[in-house]
């Protein structure tokens, strides 16, 4: 296999052709010409950002970043990271479009899908102005793998709307209305039940798994101890009010779902 890859490697740069490959993997079938679309895609092991700028900057961006890449590659001119999965993505590849445009946003990368092809290590870049430069790996980390819920930090956070004032609204804000006693109280739950901790949100499996196809091998669910919601990769926003049916809480025994002011 490698052999044959890098005698097409060479072919490739000869001829001035570019080499990419699919992230995702893609259903069987598909001709010669074709790379395979959105709808083609079988499953995404990794997810992927384009960061087209002078690597110095880039690299910087990625620091910042909480979550460290698996593996960080040099595209001849910018930057692509990836973060591999402890589990492939299948379900749901609107909200796998979501996080990754959530990713490229948060580190001003290109907008992606899932189907994007990707420059491949060890071709050179053919594009004008990119003088032949190789595309070699940076970082290389195979055995640091995630769960998806620990990129439930891109999304957005709704802000709760008790009096109806901005229902659509989108904040990072913490949510003053919400009972602090009755998010602290969820989230000591979590915590015991072995939720891990990223900046405000705890990770782990979704409490309504039962929604999912196959459970929730993918702990794709986060619970925001800042505002009081959760936010499942599958499900979407979980009001506070679900999860603590979810978790056998009654509200009104912490002093009720809001802040006794607003209330
Ligand atoms: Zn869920």
């Amino acid at each position: 296999m490698d052999n044959v890859l890098e005698q097409l490697l060479v072919t490739n740069s000869e001829h001035g052709y570019g080499a990419y490959f699919g992230v995702a993997t893609r259903r069987v079938g598909l001709s010669r010409w074709q790379r395979g679309g959105v709808s083609e895609v079988v499953n995404l092991p990794a997810l992927f950002v384009d960061i087209d700028r002078e690597p110095r900057e880039a690299l910087a961006d990625l620091k910042r970043f909480p979550v460290l890449p698996s593996v960080v590659v040099f595209s001849g001119f910018g930057i692509h990271a990836y973060w591999l999965l402890k589990e492939p993505l299948k379900e749901n590849v609107g909200r796998t479009n979501q996080l990754l445009s959530a990713l490229a946003r948060r580190l001003h990368g290109d907008s992606l899908t899932v189907a994007q092809c990707m420059r491949l290590p060890s071709s050179y870049n053919t594009k004008p102005q990119r003088h032949h430069t190789l595309c070699q790996v940076n970082v290389w980390r195979p055995d640091v793998t995630y769960e998806v819920a620990e990129f439930a930090q891109l999304l957005p956070v709704p802000t709760p709307s008790p009096r109806k004032q901005t229902p659509t609204q989108f904040s990072v804000a913490s949510a003053p209305t919400v009972n602090s006693a009755l998010i602290a109280a969820v989230a000591d739950s979590f915590r015991e039940r072995g939720y891990r901790r990223r900046e405000s949100w705890l990770n782990g499996p979704c409490p309504f798994s039962h929604r999912h196809k196959r459970g929730d091998v993918h702990r794709s669910f986060g619970f925001n101890t800042a505002t009081g919601y959760g936010y499942c990769f599958v499900c979407g926003t979980i009001l506070l009010r679900d999860l603590c049916g979810a978790l056998g809480f009654q509200p009104a025994y912490y002093g009720g779902l809001l802040a006794a002011s607003t209330a």
